[in-house]
């Protein structure tokens, strides 16, 4: 995947805003895990970052229109992608690293992020949060948070309509446009799940 990484440092003090278009940022993933996804117009987010004293109050907003596979008949459902955010990620807890000494013996500072207990900080999506491997502090992903705010914009079911019959269970065929001749037993479902039941007696 494409990463963005902002160092928590480099943000203006009153938040600052960025904008992604770059389509790898989704395409990389959809590609990597082979998720049955179509970016049909460029997907695009706007995010809004502003540092607190223990983590980093996001916002944002994710556009765009992909397909997907209908969740009834599997032909390509399209979908339009508008989804907001608004959500805090707190700060990942500091590596445990022996402090490092001068000759005199002051206490030097390794890294500039604050420091907390490990314990706090269960919840830190390592996707999104990291102590930068270079030495820059805490940074955060924009590619990492849109991906998760993608996936969250996602319909559980896509639909390529509201109306859409499905497949056959008997022989598959696509029953939007094809009628077959298999005869599929009608009758309320819920009295389906009784039918060979037998009733004994004691
Ligand atoms: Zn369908
Ligand atoms: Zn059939």
């Amino acid at each position: 995947m494409h990463q963005i990484w902002i160092p928590l440092k480099d943000i203006p003090a009153g938040g600052g805003e960025y904008e992604v278009d770059d389509q790898s940022v989704w395409q990389g993933p959809i590609a990597e895990f082979a998720l049955p996804y179509t970016i049909v117009e460029p997907l695009r987010g706007s995010v809004f970052l502003l540092p607190q004293d223990d983590g980093c109050l996001v916002r944002g907003r994710l556009t765009g229109r992909i397909s997907a596979p209908c969740d009834r008949c599997a032909e390509p459902a399209a979908m339009v992608i508008d989804h907001s955010f608004d959500s805090f990620e707190p700060f990942p807890a500091q590596p445990q690293r022996p402090q490092q000494e001068d000759a005199r013996g002051h206490g030097k500072a390794v890294a500039s992020a604050p420091e907390a207990p490990a314990e706090e900080f269960e919840d830190v999506d390592e996707a999104v949060m990291r102590i930068s491997p270079s030495g820059q502090g805490v940074e955060v992903s924009l590619s990492g948070l849109l991906w998760e705010e993608f996936l969250l914009a996602l319909p559980v079911k896509p639909l390529c309509s509201t109306g859409c019959k499905g497949l056959c269970p008997s022989c598959g065929s696509n029953l939007n446009t094809s009628s077959c001749a298999c005869k599929n037993e009608e009758g309320d479902p819920r009295l389906a799940a009784l039918r060979g039941l037998t009733i004994e007696k004691k």
